[in-house]
């Protein structure tokens, strides 16, 4: 794109055409989708809250476990039973214990499992561990106790027994432990900061579902069974507890922020359910030997999750959410165009309407080089000829198109009430294909009138009219529109009015818009106006008139 072309596309604008159809049915329908589309965005807005900024949370986490138990003889307080996780925003609590006292780090017999039970030293490899072993096998098979060999293994000895959990838990009394979980939030967009921990706290509230959903004191026991499960059971294996802390902040004027709890069991109860490590304590012995005390501890381990939104309300966000849903009115008229279209396909394609419709929506562009138009004079209309021809261009079949004639023909043949009739008829029958044979069987060959050339070219062979009767060279209005010496020349000079009337050219000009006048006169202004065929008779009886010296005429241009 030149200069130019960059110009004009920046001084022009092209605004879309729109066809307007005076329809009840359709002007209902519009309306109808309009206001669905109204209401549908509007619901959308309200209930997913598009008219808010919203923020995620941004927390912390702190949790302080409080009770003391008595059980086996031995006190429980807070530095027995909880035992720092390495997990964030999580806090453990031992309900039960398998505790294996003085192992010294020497040979014993290994525990008898399955593949630790030996009758001889040749059921024991040296140096062999097998996946639960607690040592390395010495290649000895001795007694593990009266009725039981096993093979001998150097391990922190004696080894520790694979029994199942003690039951009921050594620790079930942890259920009225409680555990105050502090939790702080930040919303960084809206730079605010809360506590769950209300400002007048009665420091010895516990949480309740509907009596105390604030406080931020609450029961083990009472997190189990918000979790649906029972305290004892879990207390045996362990298990994985979820505190979720839900905040959905308003912090517009209707504020409100406060959290929600909730709790649910993280661990699965069906496959191997339950939470369980091992840890030691060591000694060292006045001798110099380094002894263990071995525990393996099971609890409950709970996960604090923190999830939520800030929500504030903002027209920008507002409009911005509004104007992308603005889109959704234009499926309306997609809608309306589909069912139109559907419409046309099904048998409404035959009402009046619909042909209207159909013709003022969609404009056919012809290919100029495939068509040719022609005219008769006793036809009101112009006929459109597709190429290629395979016969004369007078008995080629084409169709009838809606074109100036008609105004012309409205004009010229005047007045009476039977015209008006043909011509309303005419509209509605527009583009049907012409009938064929409709010319007269008396013409000969392909001419009617009797005053057109002979000639070979299939395209030159066209008469003023169909039937037979006069010549349309022989009337008033050829002589006087298209052949009259005196109106050409006044055409000429109105184009160029210092044109040198007695060249000797003047006669190819004369000529040439002779052509033009008898185009126009006959077939009207349209896009394509060089493709309109001049019958022979008066072709030639323009020719005689204005003729070319050598009598070489171009004639009509098939390309
Ligand atoms: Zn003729
Ligand atoms: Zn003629």
């Amino acid at each position: 794109m030149g200069v130019r072309g960059w110009l004009k596309f920046l001084t022009e604008y092209d605004s879309p055409k729109y066809i307007r159809m005076q329809s009840v049915t359709w002007g209902f329908v519009k309306c109808l989708l309009y206001v669905t589309v109204a209401l549908s965005v509007c619901c959308i807005v309200i209930i997913y809250r598009l008219y808010e900024e919203t923020d995620e949370v941004n927390s912390s986490v702190r949790t302080n476990v409080k009770g003391v138990a008595y059980t086996n003889d031995r006190i429980w307080d807070t530095a027995e039973y909880t035992i720092p996780m390495q997990a964030v925003n999580s806090f453990f609590v031992m309900t039960n214990i398998i505790k294996t006292e003085n192992q010294f780090e020497q040979r014993c017999p290994e525990y008898p499992f399955g593949k630790a039970i030996c009758s001889s030293d040749k059921s024991c490899e040296k140096g062999s561990v097998n996946i639960h072993s607690h040592g390395i096998q010495t290649g000895r098979c001795v007694n593990y106790n009266a009725t039981v060999k096993t093979c001998e293994v150097k391990a922190w000895c004696p080894v520790e027994s694979m029994e199942k959990p003690p039951e009921p838990a050594v620790l079930r009394s942890s259920e009225d432990f409680t555990v105050l979980i502090k939790n702080n939030i930040y919303f960084p967009k809206f730079n605010y900061t809360i506590l769950n921990v209300p400002a007048n706290l009665n420091s010895s509230c516990t949480y309740n579902k509907i009596t105390s959903p604030l406080c931020p004191i609450f029961r083990l026991g009472d997190i189990l069974q918000e979790a649906k499960e029972n305290f004892s059971e879990v207390a045996v294996k362990g298990g994985i507890i979820a505190i979720e802390i839900n905040w959905d902040c308003n912090l517009d004027s209707f504020y409100d922020c406060n959290p929600k709890y909730g709790f649910r069991r993280l661990d699965d109860k069906k496959i191997q359910p339950g939470f369980h490590f091992r840890y030691a304590r060591y000694y060292k012995l006045p001798n110099g030997k380094e002894q263990r005390t071995l525990f393996k501890v099971y609890g409950i381990r709970f996960d604090v999750l923190v999830f939520g939104t800030g929500r504030k309300f903002n027209g920008v966000e507002l409009i911005k959410n509004i104007g992308s849903m603005i889109s959704y009115f234009g499926l309306v008229a997609t809608a309306i165009e589909i069912a139109i279209c559907l419409c046309n396909c099904s048998r409404c394609s035959k009402s009046p309407f619909y042909k209207i419709y159909n013709r003022k929506k969609y404009e056919t562009l012809l290919n100029p080089r495939q068509v040719m138009f022609v005219s008769y004079v006793d036809e009101p209309h112009v006929t459109l000829i597709k190429k290629p021809l395979k016969t004369s261009l007078q008995h080629a079949q084409g169709s009838i198109v809606e074109s100036h004639p008609v105004k012309f023909y409205d004009a010229g043949s005047c007045c009476t009430s039977q015209s008006n009739e043909n011509l309303d008829n005419e509209e509605y029958e527009l583009g049907r294909p012409l009938r064929q044979g409709a010319f007269s069987p008396d013409c000969q060959k392909w001419c009617c009138c009797g005053n057109c050339q002979p000639t070979e070219k299939y395209h030159e062979q066209l008469c003023c009219r169909r039937t037979e009767g006069p010549c349309i060279t022989t009337s008033h209005w050829f002589l006087q529109l298209v052949l009259s010496s005196h109106t050409l020349r006044k055409a000429l000079l109105y184009e160029d009015p210092f044109l040198n009337l007695t060249d000797g050219n003047i006669n190819n000009q004369l000529r040439h818009l002779a052509y033009k006048q008898y185009v126009h006169w006959r077939f009207g202004s349209f896009d394509l106006e060089d493709r309109a065929v001049i019958p022979s008779c008066c072709r030639w009886k323009i020719r005689d008139t204005y003729p070319k010296a050598g009598n070489d005429y171009t004639g009509f241009k098939m390309e």
